[in-house]
């Protein structure tokens, strides 16, 4: 035992009819790690043993009223007390013969009387040892079962990311396949159709949709496995975030013309901190396409500005909005706030904003009405 770490204190009952012995017990068993109960009678003990939990109970065998073993076999009629060892204090060899069912070897020892200091120092040692070493194990093993049970979760976890990952996979996979299928018909049929400039224009569009698809799922499956893995590194340089924010709505305003949700933008003054371009661009996108996905052929607003040492940057929508519960969830892997909603994908775009966000100190939030919109802020420390 590590003298120098301050120990939970343990507690010893001694039971004895004679005042005077208990005084002397107490004295002998006396140290700083333990403290020491007294009862004159075998009911005292049993209220002692209601109230506190002991380590070990030392019991005079012979007592007026209820003897030691009178006491032992009721306190092992009790789930709470069947388990504290005991020490018997006896006058006579005979009552080492007495038997103890019940209780398991060690849990019951003797001592003669007259009482020999060392012996009873030294057997109160071992049991306060052994109990130390009992808590020890029991803490151990519950550490190990929490650990086993946090194993089991993630393996579980593991096996629904690839069950999900793979039927999302599946579905661009599958279209493309059928795409190319149907084109080795018609060019086996001598169909001049499959040929026609406007058919192998809306096939090359529609392969390239399916490939895009596919790609931005497989870099989102790599974002999460370098989360999960804390290999999601930063590559820091100065950057102007409103001007991150602009290149990203060029690239994609053609797109959120043709949704029916033109973006507007707001950004009095260039925004510098040193931050993580591309990731930034990558969170920026994601909160503009669901603001396409999800708004409602309505008009999307940007704003930036600065405040307090830090930058914050806003999308709102006035689309389908969501759910009050569901706003906290959506920042989770795999969670949609509609399930199965046509428009949704795979619910991994704002886990990976929200992680990239935390690993530049920063916080993305939403506030949202459900059929009024939704807006969602990105909040980044400025660096000076
Ligand atoms: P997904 O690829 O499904 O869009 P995200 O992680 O980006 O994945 O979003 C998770 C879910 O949050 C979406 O499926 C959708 O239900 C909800 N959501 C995200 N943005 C909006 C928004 N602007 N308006 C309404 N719901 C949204």
């Amino acid at each position: 035992m590590n003298e120098a770490v301050v120990q939970n204190k343990l507690s010893i009952l001694i039971v004895d009819d004679v005042k005077d012995n208990l005084l002397a017990l107490s004295s002998l068993l006396a140290r700083s790690d333990v403290t020491i109960f007294q009862a004159l009678s075998g009911n005292e003990a049993l209220e002692l043993l209601m109230e506190h939990e002991f380590c070990l109970a030392m019991v005079d065998v012979q007592m007026p009223e209820m003897s030691g073993f009178e006491l032992a076999e009721l306190m092992r009629g009790s789930n709470r007390t069947k388990n504290v060892p005991i020490i018997f204090v006896t006058a006579t060899e005979k009552d080492r013969r007495f038997s103890f069912k019940g209780y398991e070897s060690g849990a019951v020892d003797f001592l003669l009387k007259p009482l020999d200091t060392h012996a009873v120092k030294s057997k109160v040692s071992i049991f306060i040892e052994l109990f130390r070493h009992k808590e020890d194990q029991e803490k151990l093993l519950a550490a190990l079962k929490k650990t086993q049970a946090e194993l089991e979760q993630e393996v579980r976890a593991r096996d629904e990311f690839m069950s999900i990952a793979s039927h999302e996979l599946k579905t661009p996979l599958s279209t493309l396949k059928l795409q190319a299928q149907m084109m080795k018909r018609k060019i086996q049929k001598g169909d001049s159709d499959a040929f026609a400039p406007e058919n192998v224009n809306k096939l090359v569009d529609q392969t390239e949709k399916q490939v895009v698809r596919l790609e931005r799922l497989v870099d989102d499956m790599l974002d999460i496995t370098r989360i999960r893995t804390g290999k999601l590194t930063l590559q820091m340089a100065e950057t102007d975030l409103c001007e991150v924010t602009k290149d990203v709505m060029e690239r994609l305003r053609p797109q959120m013309i043709a949704a029916g949700t033109p973006p507007t933008f707001e950004c009095a003054e260039k925004i510098k901190g040193t931050w993580d371009r591309m990731r930034l661009e990558q969170v920026v996108t994601n909160l503009l396409t669901n603001a396409m996905k999800y708004g409602n052929k309505q008009p999307v607003s940007v704003k930036l500005h600065t405040s307090g040492g830090r930058a914050t940057l806003s999308v709102q929508d006035h689309g389908i909005g969501i759910q009050k519960d569901a706003q906290a969830v959506i920042f989770d892997c795999f969670e949609r706030a509609i399930s199965a909603h046509e428009i949704s994908g795979l619910g991994l775009g704002l886990f990976i904003s929200q992680e990239i966000v935390k690993s530049h100190g920063g916080k993305l939030w939403v506030e949202s009405e459900i059929a009024q919109g939704s807006t969602f802020f990105v909040e980044l420390p400025l660096t000076d």
